[in-house]
C-alpha cells in the first residue's frame, strides 16, 4: 500500500487551504473526470413527449454555441475560417439525422441521450465507410456534435452531479470556474478539491455561491470515497474523515462561536466604514452575477465594486449578444440605484473559460491573450459590450473599468472604442450617460509602475492584488504547489500599491482596491493606513471588512502603513498587521 492509502480512513486529517468559510458535515461524492457519460435508462411511454421536448431544446442550446464559436472564430481570422463549422451546422440541421433519434427515442422508450449517442454512432459508421474522401472527413465532426447536445442535455455538468438528491460534500481533483457555477447549493453543500488556491476563480465562484470550499488537500480523492462523512472547515481549511464524537462537539462549538461572532457584526449592517477617528472609506462588493445584488445590500455594502461581467459568458457556455447584456447591466444600475456599480468588461481567459467557447490552447495563458488583450483582439464583440453598458449607464450610476492594463496604449484603444459606440448610440438616440466614469485595473506591475502615465487618462484606479500578487512574485495564483509563495505582504507587493495610491491621489482621482487582501481583516487596516479610498469584497465579507475599518483609527493605520513598508519580509510585515488586529478586534482572527 503506498503513503495515500495509509493515509486514508477514520480520523484523516487534510489540512487545505480555506477558500470560502464554513463548517459543514456531511457525505462524501467523488466527482470523477469531466467525460461525457451516458447513463441508459428505461422511460414510460408518457415520460416520452417530455424527452423530445428536451432533445429540440438541447438541439438549439448547441446551435447557439455553434453559432458563437463560429462567430468568434471568423472574427479572430478575418473571416477566412469562419466555415468551419458549417458541417456540424449542417449535422445538426439535417432532420434526418434528428428524426431518427425521436423515432428511437419513441421505439425504445430511452432516455434521449442515449438515442443521440447510438444513432450517431451509426451515422458515423456508415460515412467512414464510404469511399468518397470528403464524407469520410465528416465522421469526427457527426461525434462532436453528438458530444455537444449530449452536453447539453446533461446541462453540462458532470453527469453524476445531477443524480445527487440529498447534500453532499464534492470532493474533485480540481473544478474549472464554469464547473463552479452549475453547482447546486440545494446538494452541494461544501467541496474540496486536491488542486487550487484561493484567488484562483474557483474560489471566487465558492465565495458568490456561498458555499464552504477548502482547496489544495492534495491527494484528497485518493484519501477519501463516495459516502466517506468528513467534517470540512472552510475558514481553517481543514477536512476530517469519519471525525470522532469529540471532534464533533468541538467543530459544532467553534460553528455556534463562530456564527455568535458574525451575529454581532450584522449590528454593524447601517453602519459606515468609518474609523473611530472619522476616517471614511466606501466598502463595497465583489459579484458575479446580477442576482447576487440582494446579497450585497444583505450584507451592508454600499454598492458593487466590481461586476466580474465575464461570469454572463460562463454562467450561459457561450457568447452573450448586446441585448442580453444590456438587460443585465440595467438590472444591475436600477436595483442598486443610487448605489454605484462598476462593470468591469470582459476578463476572459487566463483560468476563466466558457465551456464550448473558442480554443483556449496557450502556453501560459495568464501571460498570453487574456482580459483586455481578448477584448481588444475582438473589436466588435467588446464594443458590443461597451454599448450594453452604456446603455444601462442611463438607468442607474454605472461605472467601467477595463482589466489588466499593461500599457497606456490599451487604454487609449480602449477608450477609442468606447467612443465609437457613443457615437454609434447618439446617432440612433439611444441616451447614455455622456461622462460616464471610467477606470482601469491596476493588477500588472507594469500598470502600477507606470501609475502616473495612466492616471492621465482615466477617473479612478481599482488595484487587482490577486492578479498584481501573481504576477509581482512570478506565482501562478491557481498553483498549490508555490501557494506558499503568494504573499500579499511581500515588501515588492506593498511598494507597488503605494506607488498606485500616491500616483492616482496625485492625480486627483480616487484608488479601491477589489482583489482579495481587501477582503482579509487583517489586511483590510493596512489598506485603509497606505490611503486606499474604497474596499470593495465578496458580500459575505463585508461586515468583517467593516468591523476592522471601525475598529482601528486612521492613525494607527497609517503608523501600521509606515511601519510595514519598512518591513524586510512579508511574514514580518503580515506579524505587525495581526498583531494590531488582534488587539483591537480579537473577534476577527477566529473568523479568518
Ligand atoms: C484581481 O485580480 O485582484 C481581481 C479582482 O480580478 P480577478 O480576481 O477577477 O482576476
Ligand atoms: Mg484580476
Amino acid at each position: 500500500m503506498g503513503d495515500a492509502a495509509d493515509n486514508r480512513g477514520p480520523g484523516t486529517h487534510a489540512r487545505g487551504i480555506g477558500v470560502s468559510p464554513g463548517v459543514v458535515i456531511g457525505p462524501v461524492f467523488i466527482l470523477a473526470s469531466q467525460a461525457v457519460t451516458v447513463v441508459e435508462q428505461s422511460l414510460r411511454p408518457e415520460e416520452i413527449d417530455h424527452e423530445i421536448a428536451r432533445l429540440e431544446d438541447a438541439l438549439i442550446a448547441t446551435r447557439g454555441q455553434l453559432k458563437a464559436i463560429q462567430a468568434d472564430l471568423g472574427e479572430r481570422t478575418g473571416g477566412r475560417d469562419a466555415s468551419i463549422l458549417d458541417a456540424h451546422l449542417m449535422v445538426l440541421d439535417d432532420r434526418a439525422f434528428v428524426e431518427e433519434i425521436i423515432t428511437k427515442t419513441r421505439r425504445e422508450c430511452c432516455n434521449v441521450e442515449v438515442a443521440v449517442r447510438d444513432v450517431a454512432e451509426d451515422y458515423a459508421g456508415m460515412l467512414a465507410s464510404l469511399k468518397d474522401d470528403y464524407l469520410r472527413e465528416r465522421v469526427a465532426d457527426v461525434r462532436d456534435v453528438a458530444r455537444r447536445v449530449i452536453r447539453n442535455l446533461l446541462g453540462d455538468v458532470d453527469t453524476a452531479l445531477g443524480t445527487l438528491t440529498q447534500k453532499h460534500i464534492v470532493v474533485a481533483n480540481d473544478l474549472a470556474p464554469s464547473d463552479t457555477a452549475t453547482l447546486r447549493k440545494d446538494v452541494v453543500s461544501g467541496f474540496a478539491t486536491d488542486l487550487g488556491s484561493p484567488t484562483s476563480h474557483t474560489a471566487v465562484m465558492a465565495r458568490a455561491l456561498e458555499i464552504p470550499a477548502v482547496v489544495a488537500l492534495r491527494d484528497i480523492t485518493q484519501r477519501v470515497r463516495s459516502g466517506d462523512i468528513v467534517l470540512m472547515d472552510g475558514n481553517k481549511g481543514v477536512l476530517i474523515v469519519n471525525p470522532s464524537p469529540e471532534e464533533l462537539e468541538e467543530y459544532g462549538a467553534l460553528a455556534e462561536a463562530r456564527k455568535s461572532i458574525e451575529r454581532g457584526l450584522n449590528s454593524l449592517l447601517h453602519e459606515p466604514a468609518e474609523t473611530p477617528d472619522g476616517h471614511r472609506i466606501v466598502l463595497s462588493a465583489n459579484i458575479e452575477h446580477p442576482d447576487e445584488i440582494e446579497a450585497v445590500l444583505q450584507h451592508g455594502a454600499e454598492g458593487v465594486g466590481l461586476f466580474r461581467s465575464e461570469y454572463l459568458f460562463i454562467f450561459r457556455g457561450a457568447v452573450v449578444e448586446e441585448e442580453e447584456q444590456a438587460v443585465a447591466y440595467t438590472k444591475l444600475a436600477t436595483q442598486l440605484y443610487p448605489a454605484p456599480v462598476i462593470i468591469r468588461t470582459l476578463d476572459l481567459g487566463g483560468d476563466k473559460f466558457y465551456h464550448n467557447g473558442p480554443a483556449r490552447q496557450e502556453t501560459n495563458p495568464f501571460l498570453g491573450c487574456r482580459s483586455i488583450r481578448l477584448s481588444l483582439q475582438h473589436p466588435r464583440q467588446f464594443k458590443d459590450q461597451l454599448r450594453a453598458i452604456l446603455r444601462a449607464s442611463a438607468t442607474g450610476n454605472v461605472k467601467m473599468m477595463y482589466p489588466m492594463i499593461s500599457n497606456v496604449d490599451e487604454v487609449l484603444q480602449a477608450n477609442e472604442l468606447l467612443a465609437e459606440a457613443k457615437q454609434e448610440l447618439r446617432a440612433q438616440n439611444v441616451p447614455f450617460k455622456e461622462d460616464i466614469e471610467v477606470g482601469v485595473m491596476v493588477e500588472v506591475p507594469s500598470a502600477a509602475l507606470a501609475a502616473d502615465v495612466l492616471a492621465e487618462h482615466v477617473d479612478f484606479f481599482s488595484l487587482g492584488t490577486n492578479d498584481l500578487i501573481q504576477y509581482t512574485i512570478a506565482v501562478d495564483r491557481v498553483n498549490e504547489r508555490v501557494a506558499y509563495l503568494y504573499e500579499p505582504t511581500h515588501p515588492a507587493v506593498l511598494r507597488l500599491i503605494k506607488m498606485a495610491v500616491d500616483a492616482g491621489h496625485a492625480k486627483g482621482i480616487w484608488v479601491g482596491v477589489c482583489g482579495q487582501m481587501a477582503a482579509d481583516p487583517v489586511l483590510a487596516p493596512l489598506l485603509v493606513g497606505m490611503g486606499v479610498d474604497e474596499l470593495s469584497v465578496a458580500p459575505q465579507a463585508v461586515p468583517l471588512v467593516k468591523d476592522a475599518v471601525r475598529s482601528i483609527s486612521f492613525e494607527q493605520s497609517r503608523a501600521l502603513a509606515e511601519t510595514v513598508l519598512k518591513c524586510h519580509s512579508g511574514t514580518e510585515a503580515l506579524r505587525h498587521c495581526r498583531e494590531m488586529v488582534r488587539a483591537a478586534a480579537p473577534e476577527l482572527l477566529e473568523l479568518v
